[in-house]
């Protein structure tokens, strides 16, 4: 394709993006794609192409192939899993990051990206009134930066064993803590990280889904009793069920002292703090080691875009570090090197998405949409709590509703199979999108706020749709 050729394709892609945010917006598109297994393989030929085909007919083959086997996320009535607020003006920066296609290898290897990314980065901690003690990197996934971070966590509390024979050194047996309502992510990367599944210990919760830190008190103490090392605690400021808060200023009493890593899941919860009066909900963050937070889940970037920060990069460094000969330049004492500041090598710039965003919408904007999606969460809430059938099953900290229609009679079993019915039957609908899950022993229905172009009335438009939804299962 030649640049002229580029204009031509570009300005009818960039139109049909637009007709598409247009058409979702006004909920043309059924919420759930409406594919089944294998329906998509089976329409895209077995092989690549050996000849030049025409842009118009990639396009026709979007629209025929590809848009049927998609769930849109940007849907105003999807309330699934958590939001992925992708604005415009982030995927306007991702396009631009694509058309550049530089490879951050190293500062030289093009000065901006890791620049931008620097101060990308400070924008970000400063919007959610971190202190300037933790510096940033730019991630894909949470799942990474966590994952880095018990890498982290493991060599500090071994010595910087990897240096040496690794895990086969003989240290202490090495635990982590983290609370059963924690995201998968933090298992998995522990398994990665090598502690094994017999080392991470699932805290229980409070009645409020969050960690019970005397249970947290007492399993830190049976280790220790028993030779074991605590070597991290993973909190969570918004967990995946319920967005519960972990209390970080008491847990953090537990590990400072004792030099345990503490990392905090931000995840969700991290993009809620550019409001102020919610930051009581992470106090005591500034104890810890690491925070992760998605701006691609609530703070209107387009996916891929994980905020990973830490108190001590030269501690991220000397871990993450091998600098063979041939990346290392002239001017590595006076810049970042973000190649030694998490796994990949090669790095996107990711973030012109971050600054396209921000500059596009403003920062007080953003703010004024989470406290939208705040109010239509409470509003909600209030609204299934006044019927006498439903319930609203777990604290409405932010933007997530956990819902139940509790039928009289329904109980155990019977009510589980109901709620997954009713909740097939609402996304089979393609009218909305919702995501049950298990909660408190219980099938629950989780309502997710937080797409950019939802609004109130399609809040009043969901409680009707899900008093639709239950009436025939019961
Ligand atoms: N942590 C929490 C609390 C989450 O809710 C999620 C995603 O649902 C993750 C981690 C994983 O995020 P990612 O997909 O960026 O790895």
């Amino acid at each position: 394709m030649t640049p002229e050729e580029f204009r031509h394709a570009g300005h009818a892609l960039v139109e049909w993006i637009a007709d598409y945010r247009e058409r979702l917006a006004r909920g043309e598109y059924p919420v759930q794609a409406t594919v089944k297994p294998g329906e998509i393989i089976a329409q895209l030929p077995s092989a690549a192409p050996a000849a030049p085909e025409a842009f118009e007919a990639i396009l026709a083959d979007l629209n025929r192939i590809v848009m049927p086997g998609m769930t849109h996320w940007q849907h105003p009535r999807f309330f699934g899993y958590f939001p992925a607020s992708g604005s415009l003006a982030s995927v306007l920066g991702d396009m631009a990051s694509t058309a550049l296609s530089s490879i951050g290898l190293n500062w030289q290897a093009s000065p901006a990206l890791t620049e931008v990314e620097q101060v990308m980065t400070d924008w970000l901690r400063d919007l959610m009134g971190l202190p300037n003690t933790f510096s940033g990197v730019l991630q894909d996934t949470a799942s990474a930066a966590s994952f880095v971070a018990l890498v982290s966590a493991r060599e500090r509390a071994n010595g910087y064993a990897a240096a040496r024979g690794g895990l086969q050194s003989g240290t202490a047996t090495l635990m982590v803590y983290t609370s059963q309502q924690s995201h998968s992510s933090i298992e998995k990367a522990a398994l990665l990280a090598g502690f094994g599944r017999e080392q991470v210990r699932a805290i229980p919760g409070d009645a409020e889904f969050r960690m019970d830190v005397s249970a947290l008190r007492a399993a830190m103490a049976e280790d220790r009793a028993a030779g074991r090392q605590p070597a991290a605690v993973v909190a969570t400021s918004g967990t995946t069920a319920v967005t519960a808060f972990d209390p970080i200023a008491e847990i953090a009493a537990l590990t400072a002292p004792e030099g345990v890593w503490l990392h905090v899941d931000a995840a969700m919860g991290g993009s809620a703090m550019v409001l102020p009066e919610y930051r009581h909900l992470w106090a005591g963050i500034e104890a810890a080691d690491s925070i992760v937070m998605n701006p691609h889940k609530w703070l209107c970037v387009a996916f891929d875009c994980s905020l990973y920060l830490v108190r001590d990069p030269e501690h991220l460094v000397r871990v993450m570090s091998t600098n063979p000969s041939y990346l290392q330049t002239a001017v590595d004492r006076e810049v970042r090197n973000y190649r030694d500041w998490g796994i990949p090598l090669g790095r996107r710039f990711r973030a012109l998405k971050i600054w396209f965003t921000l500059r596009d919408l403003g920062t007080e904007a953003i703010r004024a949409r989470l406290r939208d999606h705040i109010q239509w969460a409470q509003d909600l809430a209030a609204t299934v709590s006044a019927d006498p059938e439903w319930r609203v099953v777990a604290p409405v900290t932010l933007q997530t509703v956990c819902i139940r229609h509790e039928p009289a009679g329904l109980t155990g079993e019977a009510l589980d199979a109901h709620t997954r019915t009713w909740a097939q039957r609402l996304n089979d609908s393609g009218m909305a999108y919702v995501t049950p899950a298990v909660i408190g022993g219980r099938w629950t229905v989780r309502v997710s706020i937080g797409a950019e172009s939802t609004r109130a009335e399609h809040i009043t438009e969901l409680w009707s749709l899900l008093r639709a939804a239950v009436v025939s299962t019961v």
